[in-house]
């Protein structure tokens, strides 16, 4: 890379979407140009498409645009009926959008740990989530398991604990959309699976935009009349009370030309991903992937125990280096839920972790002279 200059303090990107940009090149502006033309901009043909290629490449045989993601899972739970004196169990630790659905519907909320080594809901916490919704004199009706920074929730864990209690499973694979659990793709556990194709997001749109992945025929007709305002046989019949929760063609073309090179960034991301940890799991706690797993790395999140996270992240920052914080504090210890249940008067992992969890930049497109800068930027803040 002869011509390349990147002088060391140049401001690294956290998420490089003009890079994806450049690389499709007049893909997008086609696609959005198509549209114009033909005037059809809600719902329509390159909807239909989107729906039917997304299907395709993680193998839910239905799916339902919406949206955003929230509204993917606040469509399911509306579905299926869940109200007050239902209890649906979350992870304490995870964007809001999963625990506050539950709280739109009236429902009561029951917070669960997670895993240390994967971030996502620990199988003995949902447990003891059950058995508090219970002593509480809720009907414990499902549980929302979260796809953390990419990489798939324990579905062989977690499903049988729901069968047994007569509870669905949601997955929300807004973060973990193409990762792989046991040989098969996040989409295809469960009732349902909702996702996000917010920009940042693994597969993102250049707007709002969600699904709704399910297996069941009948769920998938409900879900359409709800994005409907509750359609029925025609347009003026209202069968149910719906909302408007659509997808534009717009987003859809765009999607659908981004799906087309998802598969190719999930690998770059997972080089990108193994770098890191070879640079770096001698000097800070770098992310594991259990076995059968593959991520789609929404997030490279490393934990900083014991050092001061804010002194940490400024040294970065000085060197022109990015980070985030997923998530500065858990749900439970939010002002918005802090009167709904958890399964343990404590949720000691969720708690620690939101203490000292930076996440770092991460894309397809990150080159690795750009990686190596973060790796040695990241060596350095964590020697002092
Ligand atoms: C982003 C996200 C959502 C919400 O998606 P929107 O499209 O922003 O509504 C839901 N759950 C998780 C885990 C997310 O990361």
């Amino acid at each position: 890379m002869l011509n390349k200059v990147t002088a060391p303090t140049a401001e690294i990107a956290f998420i490089d979407l003009q890079a994806q940009r450049r690389r499709l090149g007049s893909r997008i502006d086609d696609a959005i140009g198509r549209v114009l033309g033909h005037g059809q901009f809600i719902l329509g043909r390159e909807v239909e498409t989107a729906e039917a290629e997304l299907g395709a490449f993680c193998g839910a045989p239905n799916v339902v645009s919406c949206a955003n993601g929230t509204d993917a899972l606040l469509l399911v739970l509306m579905a299926k009926g869940v109200g007050p004196g239902d209890a649906v169990i979350c992870p304490a630790f995870t964007f809001a959008a999963p625990a506050e659905v539950i709280a739109l519907r009236g429902a009561s909320i029951v917070f669960a740990d997670i895993v240390e080594a994967t971030f996502n809901l620990d199988p003995e916490s949902l447990k003891k989530a059950i058995a508090v919704a219970k002593a509480n004199g809720l009907r414990p009706r499902a549980a929302i398991a979260v796809d953390l920074y990419g990489q798939p929730a324990d579905y062989d864990a977690i499903e049988p604990i729901l069968r047994d209690e007569g509870m669905f499973l949601v997955g929300d694979t807004a973060q973990g959309f193409g990762a792989t659990y046991m040989g098969r793709k996040t989409g295809t556990f469960g009732l349902a699976t909702s996702t996000s194709f917010f920009p940042a997001k693994p597969l993102g749109c250049y707007g709002d935009g969600g699904a709704i992945f399910t297996a069941d025929a009948e769920l998938d007709a409900v879900l359409r009349s709800i994005r409907m305002h509750g359609q029925g046989t025609d347009r003026y019949e209202h069968a149910r009370i719906g909302f408007n929760s659509r997808l534009d063609a717009l987003q859809a073309a765009i999607l659908v030309e981004k799906l087309a090179i998802f598969g190719e960034e999930i690998e770059a991301r997972n080089r990108v991903a193994e770098r890191y940890a070879n640079g770096l799991r001698d000097v800070v706690g770098v992310p594991e992937v259990a076995d059968g797993c593959v991520s789609v790395w929404a997030q490279y999140t490393i934990r900083v125990t014991g050092r001061n996270r804010d002194v940490f992240r400024a040294a970065l920052s000085a060197e022109g280096i990015p980070t985030a914080v997923h998530y500065p504090r858990a749900l439970h210890r939010q002002t918005a839920f802090k009167d709904q249940l958890t399964a343990e008067p404590a949720l000691r992992v969720a708690e620690a972790v939101a203490e000292d969890v930076v996440s770092l930049p991460m894309h397809a497109y990150l080159d690795e002279e750009t990686q190596d800068r973060i790796i040695d930027g990241v060596r350095r803040a964590a020697r002092n």
